[in-house]
Order: C-alpha cells, then structure tokens, then sequence
C-alpha cells in the first residue's frame, strides 16, 4: 500500500490531485482476494500506510488526514458492494462481472467525493460540487483502469487447468493486439482532438478476443494510465483547454468506460473458451469412465496412422463374463467395475496411448508408436496382470474378480488408412481369445 501511494504521489503534477492513484484499487483489491486481510489490523496498516505515504512527502498532517479519509470511505463503500458479489464475478470469469465493477467503482468514487465536496473549499479553495465531481471522476476511472488487473491477476503457482490454458500461460499467443494497442495510442496522441481517446478502442477489442482476460486487463491498464497521463498534461493536441476540469471530468469518465469494453468481451470470451472445452470434452470422452469415446478413438487413429512408415498397434480389450457381474450384483456394480477396469488399464499405458471404450465393456487401446511387436505385446500382457492380479474391492467393501480378453493387430509397414482393417484384425483375434479360454491374449494374424 505504502508502495502504491508513493507512485500516486510521484505521479502526480505539481498542485494537482494524483491523475494515476493506484492505491485504492489496489487495496479494494487485496481486500476482496485476501478476505482476511478485511479486519482491523488490515485497515489500520492500510491507514498507516496512507498517512505515512503523505507525511514523508511534505505533505501537512491535516491535508494527510483529509486525503485519506477520502480515501478509505471510498474503498470501504466499493468494499461494501463487492463483497457481496460472487467469486466468479470478482474473478472477472463472469460476462456481467464488469458492471459489477463499474457500479462498485462508481460508489466508490460517489462516496470518496463527499469527502471532496469538504476538501475542496478547505485545501484547494474550489467549489463543493466541483469538489465531488472531480474527485469522482477521478477515483472512478483509477478504480477501473486498475482494480480487473489487481482481480485477474494470476495466483502464485496458479497455472490453470486445461492443458490449453498452461500453453496459453507460457507464451504470448500472438503480439499483434498489444502492438496495435501501443500505434493507436501513439496516433491519438499525434492527431489529437476531442475522440482521440477512443482510437485505440478496436486495438483494445482484439486484446479481448485475442488474450485470457488477465492480459486484456493489462494491456487496458496501460491504454487507461497513459491516456490519464497524456490528457492530464495537455500531450493531446487540439484537445480540451489546459486545467478546464470539468471538461477533464468528462475525459475521465470517457477513459473509464472505454476500458470496460474490453475486458468485458474478455470475460465473455473466457467463459464461451470453457464451455466450448467443456462441450469438446464431452462431445469425445464416455461419461462414466472418462476413457475417450468411438468417434474420438477414430479420428485420433487416423491421425496417428498418416505417418508414414510408422508402426502401428491397436488392441481389443473386452471384460470376461460381464453380464454374470451385471446379473448377480446389479447395473450400478457393473458400473463401479467398470470404472474400476479403466483405471487399472489406464495405469499400464504410457504417456500417448489412448485408451477409448467402444461400447459397453469393450475398449480398444492405440498404442503410439510401438518401437516393436513385444513392446506391443507386454503392455497387453501387463493390462492383463493388471486387471486379474487381485479383485475389484467396491465401495460397499466387497471385493469381485475380474479378468479381460485382448485381441492385438500390429502392423509395421506403414499401411496408409489401415485404421478400418488393424480394428477387424483386433476385434477377430479378441474373439478368438474368448473362444481359447478367456484371460489371454491373441494376436491378428498379421501380428
Ligand atoms: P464375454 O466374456 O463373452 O465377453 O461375456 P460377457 O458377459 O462380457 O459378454 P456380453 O458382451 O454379452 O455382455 C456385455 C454386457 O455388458 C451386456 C450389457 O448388459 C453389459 N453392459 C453394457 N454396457 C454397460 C454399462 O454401461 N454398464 C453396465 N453395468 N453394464 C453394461
Ligand atoms: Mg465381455
Ligand atoms: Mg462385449
């Protein structure tokens, strides 16, 4: 906190209020990330923190004291509107999560303004309602430029979920956006005039298309610090006139809904993102067992299969006497058993194998690129050990033997679209296992 102010106060133009004053937001922030820190000591060191801030920068005890208590009425009253909101909006993982925001930025600043309205007579020898709206404006647009980056901001060793998301996390998917944010700022401040403000607004859009809402919420933070820094020291030409505030009010505002748009359309795009890997998901994996589904199992092999000269193996994998489980202990103990089945296969499988269930118990596993038939051959021979090596213990405490029949298709000539044929090969020696006895393992005739 104590950090923040000095950058406020190192910021701000001589006689002036601070235009960039992280201070609030950063605090509004931590106190709704860290809800612990929301008790007295948490207040009364952020107290501290202000004055202290102030006092050692020259300014006098009663103007410290002013200032501040501008400051904390405004964060307890957008304190008292955030907190009510849900994670998922605080986390900016919500659509509407900006309005939230807005509104909550907007009390803030209504409420620091009152204390305006007092100071501006007392330091400054301005008007009441000039006072407040000024100081409204102000904190409004300070509070939105860095309140979703405080918000969004990662957690320590928070490096998501979905695979998408940890590539995502370590490179910069494309710099286009971000540079194009930075030439329209550039030409704003070139060309000027009352609208320049908005022209790096399309930049800002495919920021939000484009990136997690993280980065968005940085790269707004920039566009927002750097217009209150160029509109606040006149760098626009043919702009507004030089300390016309209430014209400044506007800009500020104008700053603080341009932001908005942004990270709005990233919070959007974030949560269409999850619901599309949701539904992708869904679309390709069997609900009850999480192993891949026919269709997924396909296409993936057709895949694997284009390689050329690649060895490939595809193995049958079905459940011995199934329905006598199903018929003497029920549906749902299949099910458990089932589940069960998968994870003990799924153990014996390398990084790249897919295992994927066809239809009621029967599973086929590609194997990614067998180095030889007897590496092919052993992973069958460990699924089997696996399976059969002690019974299934259900939830209820007892326990079911289980064992499984493999059928093994290998073929290493690099066959072009043998997908159809490997599965046959598989599927005939899978039946041929059955007949010799269930519990083993048969190879295709090719294999
Ligand atoms: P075999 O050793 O010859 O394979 O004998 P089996 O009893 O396993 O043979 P079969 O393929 O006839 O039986 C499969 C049974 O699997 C029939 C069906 O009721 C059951 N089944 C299919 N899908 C599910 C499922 O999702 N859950 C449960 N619990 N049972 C299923
Ligand atoms: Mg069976
Ligand atoms: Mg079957």
């Amino acid at each position: 906190m104590l950090a923040a102010c000095l950058f406020g106060i190192l910021t701000r133009p001589v006689g002036f209020l601070a235009a960039l004053w992280p201070a609030n937001a950063v605090m509004l922030g931590l106190l709704i990330r860290f809800p612990k820190s929301a008790g007295l000591f948490g207040w009364a060191a952020a107290a501290a923190a202000y004055l202290v801030a102030d006092l050692i920068t020259g300014s006098s005890l009663q103007k410290a004291i002013v200032l501040n208590a501008a400051n904390l009425v405004g964060v307890a009253a957008g304190y008292l509107v955030l907190r009510r909101v849900s994670e998922e909006v605080v986390s900016l993982r919500h659509s509407t999560a900006m309005f939230h925001l807005l509104f909550a930025s907007a009390i803030a600043g209504a409420a620091a303004g009152l204390v305006g309205a007092l100071a501006n007579p007392l330091l400054f020898a301005g008007g009441a309602f000039e006072g407040w709206s000024f100081w409204f404006a102000t904190e409004l647009v300070n509070y939105v430029t860095f309140l979703p980056l405080i918000l969004a901001l990662p957690k320590a060793g928070d490096g998501g979920t979905g695979p998408e998301r940890a590539v995502e996390s370590r490179r910069w998917p494309n710099a286009a956006p971000a540079l194009a944010v930075f030439a329209s700022c550039l030409v704003a401040v070139l060309g000027g005039g009352p609208g320049a403000i908005a022209y790096p607004v399309p930049a800002l859009l495919w920021c939000g298309l484009t990136y997690s809402v993280f980065r968005t919420t940085l790269l707004t933070a920039i566009f927002g610090c750097w217009t209150l820094i160029a509109t606040g020291a006149g760098l626009y030409p043919h702009f507004i006139e030089p300390y016309d505030e209430k014209a400044l009010v506007s800009v500020r505002i104008a700053i603080a809904l341009v932001s908005m748009a942004p990270i709005m359309l990233a919070s959007i795009m974030h949560g269409r993102n999850e619901l599309l890997a949701e539904l992708r998901h869904r679309a390709s994996h069997d609900t009850l067992t999480g192993a891949a589904n026919r269709s997924a199992f396909r296409e993936a092999a057709e895949r694997a299969f284009q390689a050329a000269n690649a060895s490939r193996s595809i193995m049958m994998i079905d459940i011995d006497r199934f329905k006598a489980i199903n018929d003497s202990f029920g549906h749902a103990t299949g099910d458990e058993v089932l589940v069960s089945f998968v994870g003990r296969v799924r153990n014996c499988l390398r990084n790249g194998d897919l295992l994927a269930r066809m239809g009621g118990e029967e599973f086929a596993i590609l194997l990614d690129a067998p180095g030889s038939r007897a590496e092919a051959v052993a992973i069958g021979e460990r699924i089997l050990d696996a399976v059969g090596e002690r019974p299934v213990t259900l939830a209820n405490g007892r326990t079911i033997s289980v064992t499984a029949s493999i059928g093994l298709a290998f073929s290493d000539d690099g066959c072009a679209g043998c997908v159809d044929s490997l599965l046959s090969e598989a599927d005939a020696a899978l039946y041929r296992a059955k007949q010799n006895g269930r519990n083993r393992i048969e190879f295709a005739a090719s294999a």
